[in-house]
């Protein structure tokens, strides 16, 4: 695999008061989807949030594609192409699909080829389903047809990593089946992603690695069928005995 896209050394953050997490540090190379997976509460948004500097944070190293990044605002690290699809999906309820995915406007001189660059014709061959839906109004949308605007539009900024906060959660099983396609569609075009996901049947056969949270620490990085078996041990602990 090829070279460091993202790495993180002891990054804290804070909700007002209360801390969050803990001294977390990891990297991703590029190209690679990592599963961010642990029980209700351990963190697995907050990290994703973090990641895109909207907590009180500090770290000792943030670096994404070759730079230090970490005095930059969360627009700026947008434009640099940190792709971030939180757990409510952002929509514009009162325009179309259609009208949903011009309004996404991707930065320009991104130093991409033409090849690379996804258009609205490109994202539309990942989620078909939206063809038809064009010119409804996302209101009208069901979840999972809004969950898949979410990350067509965040796709069209060309991102090269993407931050999906639980893809799966609350959408019939058939648009999970279409958005894990299509995140191995994703890899298959070289985009790195971390995966905030409890269920486990999606990051089966998309994600290498793992890693879990437990209480905003990081308690296992490795192959993600190691981090299965410690998963169903239920809440390990730091340090193993
Ligand atoms: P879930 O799948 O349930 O969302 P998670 O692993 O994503 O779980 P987080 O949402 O990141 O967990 O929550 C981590 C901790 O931060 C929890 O203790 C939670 O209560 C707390 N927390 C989350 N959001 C806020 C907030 N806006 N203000 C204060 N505390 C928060």
């Amino acid at each position: 695999m090829s070279e460091l896209l993202l790495s993180v050394r002891n990054l804290n953050a804070w909700y007002s008061h209360a801390q969050a997490l803990f001294n977390i540090s990891f990297s991703v190379k590029s190209g690679e989807i990592i599963a961010l997976m642990g029980h209700n509460g351990a963190g697995k948004s907050t990290l994703l949030k973090a990641l895109m500097h909207l907590l009180t944070q500090n770290s000792e190293q943030f670096i994404f594609d070759g730079t230090d990044v970490r005095k930059l605002s969360t627009d700026a690290l947008c434009r640099r192409g940190i792709g971030w699809v939180p757990e409510d999906r952002r929509i514009f309820t009162n325009l179309t699909v259609l009208e949903n995915l011009k309004v996404a406007r991707p930065p320009k001189n991104t130093g991409l080829t033409v090849a690379q660059i996804w258009s609205i014709e490109r994202v539309l061959t990942l989620f078909p389903s939206l063809v038809p839906l064009l010119k409804r109004k996302a209101a009208q949308l069901s979840g999972g047809e809004q969950q898949m605007l979410t990350v067509a539009r965040t796709l069209l900024l060309n991102p090269k990593i993407l931050l999906l906060d639980e893809p799966s959660e609350g959408v019939a099983p058939l648009v999970v089946e279409r958005m894990k396609a299509a995140v191995i569609e994703m890899k298959a075009a070289g985009l790195s992603l971390i995966l905030a996901e409890q269920n486990t049947h999606f990051v089966q056969g998309v994600a290498e690695r793992a890693m879990v949270l437990l209480a905003g620490k990081v308690v296992f990085d490795g192959v993600l069928s190691q981090a299965m078996s410690y998963l169903n041990l239920g809440r390990p602990s730091v340090t193993s005995e």
